[in-house]
């Protein structure tokens, strides 16, 4: 995964996906927004408290760096479920400006142009594309939705819409590092040992994105179709928001990825 200048953005993009041309997709940093304080500055989700005009305005800078059409922008109402909703050609558009997609924390969609986004400040965005059945995915997944391992039921929901899993690849963008991520003992038992080291005041460190990761080799997708980016976003809370470094009062990332023509 490597950071990318687009005109005012600099963004996360990750060579698995960069080598379809059909392929925009990228997750955001702080730069090149228009919002204040905490939410300095590309702050991409309404629903956070920031000023709504400058979301507004946010969206349009990424839209416009990355030459993608606004009007189709097209998320859901997070709330750390596993609920997959599918954007159809009736429903494109949605979940950016209206209240539609509450509780789904992944979408889907087959149309071309029409890009989809994830939010994000420390929880894992991850985008997919499957290349054989041309379907997108956005997946937001914290520490709630990995347990729910919706990672896994996405990839699962694309094989179901006839995808196979060699088709598949999958970028993990930048999420909290084990380094940061101290949980408690009701959070870590609910995943396997391997991801999480216990602490001498009786917390656990947890590696939300090996999670993440493991939960799409489960479905037999390629080692070498997924990338897992390993930047910690509370490490690096000049470059992302962060919930934890930020005592709850942050902005949030955007994952996005589009299907051209
Ligand atoms: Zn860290």
């Amino acid at each position: 995964m490597q950071i990318v200048q687009i005109g005012k953005i600099a963004l996360y993009q990750s060579d698995v996906l960069c080598k379809f041309e059909n392929i925009v997709h990228g997750f955001t940093t702080r730069k090149g927004g228009v919002s204040k304080g905490e939410y300095e500055s590309l702050s991409m989700s309404p629903r956070r408290g920031d000023d709504i005009s400058c979301v507004r305005k946010n969206e349009e800078i990424l839209c416009s760096e990355l030459g993608l059409d606004i009007s189709r922008l097209s998320s859901t109402r997070q709330e750390h479920t596993d609920n997959i909703e599918i954007i159809g050609r009736n429903n494109i558009g949605i979940g950016v400006r209206s209240d539609w997609g509450k509780g789904v924390d992944a979408c889907i969609t087959l149309e071309k142009n029409v890009p989809i986004l994830c939010y994000s400040a420390d929880c894992v965005p991850i985008l997919m594309y499957a290349s054989d059945i041309e379907a997108i995915a956005a997946v937001h997944s914290g520490w709630k939705g990995s347990a729910l391992s919706i990672g896994k039921k996405t990839v699962e929901k694309l094989i179901g819409m006839g995808a196979e899993p060699q088709n598949i690849f999958v970028a993990i963008g930048p999420c909290i590092g084990k380094c940061c991520y101290e949980v408690s003992e009701d959070v870590a038992e609910r995943f396997s040992f391997e991801f999480y080291t216990a602490k001498e005041n009786g917390k656990y460190m947890l590696d939300l994105g090996r999670v993440n990761y493991s939960l799409i080799i489960d479905c037999a997708v390629p080692k070498e179709n997924i990338s897992l980016s390993e930047i910690c976003t509370s490490c690096n809370n000049d470059l992302f928001f962060s919930h934890r470094k930020q005592n709850g009062k942050s902005g949030t990332l955007g994952g996005i990825i589009c299907m051209k023509e």
